[in-house]
């Protein structure tokens, strides 16, 4: 009863009251919920617009890659199918419409990477051919001292190798029995001549005549001078030695013969190698040779001289490929004033061939 009457009191006490409690929540609740819409009505919008936008930018769809290997580009997140990593979602604005074949690096990376560019220009496209060579003498600048009559070296002047001598340098003195005999014949011829001064047969003076003719003809071909041969006439001193000049100047690049030795006719004394014009040899491959042209200009550079470029004209081709070593030679002319280069020397050079529209060398 009393349980009851609490009860009852309870309810009695709660129920008028709470019904309009509860009411008045609801009411409240649903005041405070549309005035919380119309107070943030503004901001919430936004928020949906900016996610809408977001749903737009999203929709062009992120691509996922993998950090190793660039070409993977899924729709969708997940694995590498090649590495198993985690794909990560593509930058935007690096790659975006791009082919497969540009890339597009940040102002950072660019410094990083110390890339350069160059506004495009209209212009001969160009291929560079990469050759290495070695300098030789040239073989048009070489001379040979020879004995052109038959004796002794009594000296030889220039006495050893890479000497530097200048045109009509001594070179040899030598003696020659031949040379002296030779010498008498043409003082007898001329001897003779002035015998028959007097007499009327011009058959006799004509046969005189020639021998002179004859004997200074034979002193000349034993290498003496114009000069020499008169200096015997007027004279008519003979000598039994013979001095030999330096018919170029150059470096003596081979000495053949001994101070004391006796030689023949054609024995080689010396070789004397004007170095002012040098070749140079290139190793060309056979692939490289469509773009290899006689004229063109080599630029090469030597490791004796760091930093200096020289210039070269490629003046044959060789017809023959080297069986060896696959290559084929290519020789080119330098001048060589400042006697800079020295045969044997090792050089790396470059052939820009410019090329015309149909990817054909200009020639
Ligand atoms: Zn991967």
């Amino acid at each position: 009863m009393n349980d009851n009457v609490t009860l009852g009191n309870k309810f009695k006490g709660i129920t008028p009251k709470g019904v309009s409690g509860w009411i008045g929540l609801i009411i409240v609740i649903i005041l405070a919920f549309s005035f919380g819409i119309m107070t943030s009505g503004g901001s919430d919008s936004s928020e949906v617009n900016s996610q809408k936008d977001s749903v737009e930018e999203s929709s062009t769809p992120t691509i996922w890659t993998c950090s190793m290997h660039p070409q993977i580009k899924l729709p969708k997140p997940g694995k590498c199918p090649i590495c198993l990593m985690d794909l990560i979602p593509l930058e935007t604005g690096t790659s975006e419409g791009l082919d497969p074949s540009q890339i597009r690096i940040s102002q950072s990376a660019k410094e990083l990477a110390q890339i350069q560019s160059t506004p495009v220009t209209r212009g001969f496209a160009e291929v560079e051919i990469r050759l290495v060579g070695k300098i030789a003498i040239d073989e048009r600048k070489l001379n040979y001292i020879t004995a052109w009559v038959p004796g002794r070296l009594d000296r030889l002047y220039a006495d050893y190798t890479g000497v530097n001598v200048n045109k009509g340098d001594h070179m040899v003195y030598m003696y020659s029995p031949e040379l002296l005999a030779a010498q008498e014949e043409l003082l007898q011829a001329i001897k003779a001549v002035d015998a028959l001064g007097n007499t009327k047969s011009s058959i006799l003076k004509g046969t005189a005549a020639q021998t002179v003719i004859a004997s200074k003809e034979k002193l000349r071909l034993f290498g003496l001078t114009n000069e020499q041969i008169k200096d015997i006439e007027t004279t008519g001193k003979t000598s039994d030695h013979l001095t030999i000049n330096a018919p170029i100047g150059g470096i003596v690049v081979h000495k053949n013969a001994k101070e004391g030795m006796y030689v023949k006719t054609g024995t080689q004394i010396y070789t004397i190698a004007d170095l002012t014009e040098l070749w140079i040899y290139f190793e060309a491959y056979e692939s490289d040779l469509p773009w290899l042209r006689y004229g063109q200009t080599v630029e090469f550079s030597s490791p004796s001289f760091p930093g200096e470029t020289f210039e070269a004209v490629i003046s044959f081709i060789d017809p023959v490929v080297d069986s060896k070593k696959r290559t084929i030679k290519i020789r080119a002319n330098v001048e060589n004033k400042k006697s800079l280069l020295k045969p044997d020397m090792f050089v790396s050079g470059i052939v820009k061939s410019k090329l015309n529209n149909n990817g054909k060398v200009i020639d």
